[in-house]
């Protein structure tokens, strides 16, 4: 009938925007190194900041490899040598992110031990404070640190006479001017606080955690993906880039100091620098922009930025998924005569919501359906219906995965390393995952690989590792936090 043939029309014309043919991923990859390069240079028009992260000293190490029994299995033994793995003490770490905020103690027991113990406790971050006061979110912080140092056990150890010391994982575009001070360029995601742009963040949670009569020093600054990169290759050398894909998304790398033109100070020892590549500000004219995500950008906190992120994370999936339910609704009755009021709210199917209904495998949806029951308060949904909505969850996921596979292929091609090494002792290359999509949205992560294997070609995506490093980041600030300690 009519209505289901509106239905179908509407479908077909998703399906086209949201396409994301193989070739046109291709594309996507190069104006990927494209922008790198115009970042690296501080092109004044470059949408990729390319911030210098001050990380320049990450472990590298000797590796060395046998094979044992018959099977073929490849035995890998690391020596590590260099920074971060010689680190003993007691270190804290706080990570702000987009929805949680986590504060992380680690007891380093250097090369052999490693992280001895580690304990977090995450809160969420209440949403009123992510569009307040800049002093309101950091006292809000500062009291949970203190909280959670209150409760440190027996079994860390802080030397007499010795102050505590703490890396921050700051997951928003800084503008560093050494490992421990930065200031903020733009919120992102869901935070809009007036007057914090321009002001050096370390100086503001360290007059914070003052307040909260803590004795506790900011020793580095790091973003999540550069926490994400150092926690990374401290437990596998050959780490090369970090990916985070939650609230937000955003990646870093590891740089050739002199292919950074805009680097005018002494060229680090190592001869690498950590790029935070702030990627979630990518754009091109191959991003398959569609309606849905231009009125999203437009309704959006930061019109116009952050282009490519609201095409792949957490926070805009289930968004982006909410206004073609809604057009359907409106224009093919998808959820009978009436539009559910609730449908047209903004945000109120939130991606892990998207990501329950799009795992749904009963044969009459049933999950998919007491789900929409729960979100839009529909109490009973068609079959017909249910499968849409399937199908749209598909297509959206299926998008994001593809480009931000995409993008990583394009840092693979930027680093040479989209190509079979031809030298032996270079045989792996990993890239550390982090973020709460990627982990728990099975179908999404699962296409991320599957085009990046397309994308590489069978014989080079077999170099090719991309793993998760959960909670890298925490560790990683804390690591960085403990080689820049005041006392080192
Ligand atoms: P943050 O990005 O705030 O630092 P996380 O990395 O933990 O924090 O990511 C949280 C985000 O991950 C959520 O905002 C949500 O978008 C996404 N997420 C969490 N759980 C799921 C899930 N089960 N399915 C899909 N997405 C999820
Ligand atoms: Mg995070």
């Amino acid at each position: 009938d009519e209505r289901k043939r509106k239905a179908a029309a509407v479908v077909e014309e998703v399906e086209r925007a949201f396409s994301t043919p193989t070739a046109l991923l291709r594309g996507i990859a190069d104006a990927m190194v494209e922008e790198m390069e115009r970042g690296l240079r501080a092109d004044l028009q470059a949408p990729l900041k390319m911030l210098i992260s001050y990380v320049d000293n990450l472990p590298t190490g000797m590796e060395f490899r046998f094979r044992f029994g018959g099977n073929g299995n490849v035995g890998l033994f690391q020596i590590g040598y260099g920074a971060l793995m010689d680190e003993h003490g007691l270190f804290y770490a706080l990570d702000l992110g987009g929805t949680n905020f986590r504060v992380i103690r680690v007891q380093l027991g250097g090369r052999e031990k490693r992280v001895v113990k580690q304990q977090y406790e995450e809160v969420s971050i209440p949403p009123h404070l992510m569009v307040g006061t800049s002093t309101e979110l950091f006292d809000f912080i500062a009291a949970e640190l203190e909280k959670f140092v209150r409760t440190e056990g027996e079994d860390f150890h802080l030397p007499d006479g010795k102050q505590r010391e703490l890396g921050f994982t700051f997951s928003f575009p800084v503008h560093q001017t050494s490992i421990s001070s930065g200031t903020l360029i733009k919120w992102t995601k869901g935070f809009c606080i007036n007057g914090a742009v321009g002001e050096d963040v370390v100086a503001e949670l360290s007059r914070a955690i003052e307040r909260q009569g803590l004795d506790m020093k900011v020793t580095a600054l790091v973003n999540d993906t550069v926490g994400t990169l150092a926690g990374g290759r401290y437990v596998d050398n050959d780490v090369v880039a970090a990916v985070i894909l939650g609230t937000g998304t955003n990646a870093a790398y590891v740089e050739h100091a002199n292919a950074i033109p805009k680097w005018n100070g002494l060229l680090p020892k190592s001869g690498n620098m950590v790029i935070n590549m702030e990627w979630g500000n990518f754009r091109s004219d191959k991003l398959p922009l569609s309606e849905y995500d231009n009125a999203l950008d437009f309704e959006s906190l930061n019109p116009g930025e952050q282009v490519y992120e609201k095409m792949i994370s957490g926070m805009y999936l289930g968004e982006i998924v909410r206004r073609i339910l809604l057009k359907l609704a409106r224009e093919a009755s998808l959820f009978g005569d009436v539009v559910p009021p609730k449908l047209e709210q903004l945000f109120v199917l939130r991606t892990p919501d998207m990501s329950a209904m799009h795992h749904d495998t009963s044969h009459d949806l049933k999950h998919l359906g007491s789900k929409l029951k729960d979100i839009l308060g529909v109490p009973d949904t068609s079959l017909e219906a249910r499968y849409i909505t399937l199908h749209v969850c598909d297509l959206v996921a299926e998008r994001g995965a593809r480009l931000a596979a995409a993008g990583i292929y394009g840092i693979l091609k930027k680093l040479g390393k989209d190509k079979l090494p031809n030298d032996f002792s270079q045989q792996r290359t990993v890239v550390a995952m982090d973020g709460g999509l990627y982990e728990h949205y099975k179908k999404f992560s699962a296409c991320l690989e599957a085009t990046l294997t397309d994308l590489l070609g069978e014989e080079a995506a077999s170099s090719v590792i991309v793993k998760l490093a959960n909670d890298g980041s925490g560790i990683g600030a804390a690591l960085l936090a403990a080689s820049h300690s005041q006392y080192a």
